[in-house]
């Protein structure tokens, strides 16, 4: 699988991924966005059920719900990022990246 942009650097940052690109672009991901965007299967359907349904929103996260823990490389085309309450099935693709860097 090949990108049209690729990640340069990944940096964490306090509250942010700092993500530059080969194009020489730079990104600035808060990790709320990040997290809220969670690519991955569960929460997908949890965001699919939310446009069908009144949503019941818990103004509380578990702790650690907007921090990261790690991020482990995947192939050459993506980042496995783990949170520090536990989730870790998100895989962002440099064209998920790209999109949440380029829609802030
Ligand atoms: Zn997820």
């Amino acid at each position: 699988m090949t990108y049209k942009y690729n990640p340069v650097r990944i940096k964490k940052l306090e509250k942010t991924l700092l993500v530059r690109w080969n194009d020489g672009r730079e990104d600035e991901i808060t990790y709320e966005k990040l997290r809220d965007e969670c690519p991955c299967a569960s929460c997908k359907t949890e965001s699919a059920s939310k446009e069908n349904y009144i949503p019941i929103k818990s103004p509380f996260k578990a702790a650690g719900f907007y921090d990261i823990n790690k991020i482990i490389p995947v192939g050459n085309y993506a980042v496995n990022i783990t949170w520090k309450d536990g989730h870790d099935t998100g895989i962002y693709s440099w064209d998920i990246l790209r999109n949440l860097g380029e829609n802030k």
